[in-house]
């Protein structure tokens, strides 16, 4: 999983045993994420604990989330949503939404759930032109980087106001403040974050949760 990689282990444990309240479920599907080859594209579980916080506090219904890869983030949201809760799941891996799809099953939220395996801004334009502009409570942006920017525009049209877009990797561990980086995705993640700050449609915080996890409330 992604974990804070400026936090020493034994504080990252004491966040885990003390500040997440992990459901059983997901706890499962991490461990069970943690052997796949790309386990570091997992969020960390207290980046899980803010999107289920996020979800009370917003009373969500209706989420995005760019990026499922084996369901962590999306089943967070799920199991914190009401039963009548939707999320719209855009990735492009048939074979890792798999794991998501049967964890979705065991944990009873499969009706909340609407899996779209394809490229995330035909996904996102086709929402747009079917007339989902500002209906979203909430998005989640966690897909490749050098896409982020096109990611950001669309859900800025796609969130309500007063819902909020978090968006995730905004640190890529620390690169983003090193300009000796210049690699594409560092450069893209640079990119949003300035875009980020200066787009005056949202109120935007910056956290140092794990890899840096942008919050941006849209206006
Ligand atoms: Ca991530």
């Amino acid at each position: 999983m992604s974990k804070s990689f400026h936090l020493p282990d034994q504080v990252q444990a004491y966040v885990l045993a003390h500040g997440v309240r992990e459901p059983a479920i997901l706890a499962r599907l991490r461990d069970e994420t943690a052997r796949h080859p790309r386990a570091q594209m997992q969020i960390a579980p207290e980046q899980g604990a803010v999107l289920r916080f996020l979800v009370e506090l917003l009373n969500a219904r209706r989420c995005l989330e760019i990026g499922t890869f084996t369901g962590y983030s999306s089943l967070a949201v799920a199991l914190a949503m009401p039963d009548d809760g939707t999320i719209v799941c855009c990735d492009v891996s048939d074979e890792y939404t798999q794991i998501a799809r049967r964890y979705w099953a065991d944990a009873g939220v499969a009706h909340k759930m609407d899996l779209r395996i394809g490229p995330a801004v035909e996904t996102l334009d086709a929402l747009l032109a079917d007339g989902a502009g500002a209906s979203f409570d909430l998005a989640f942006i966690d897909a490749d980087k050098h896409r982020y920017p096109d990611y950001w525009e669309r859900c800025v049209a796609l969130v309500r106001p007063g819902g909020v877009i978090a968006v995730d990797n905004v640190l890529w561990s620390g690169d983003v403040a090193d300009p000796a980086v210049t690699d594409r995705d560092t450069v893209a993640l640079r990119r949003v974050n300035e875009i980020i700050d200066g787009d005056e449609r949202v109120t935007p915080v910056m956290l140092s949760i794990a890899d840096g996890m942008t919050l941006a409330r849209r206006r």
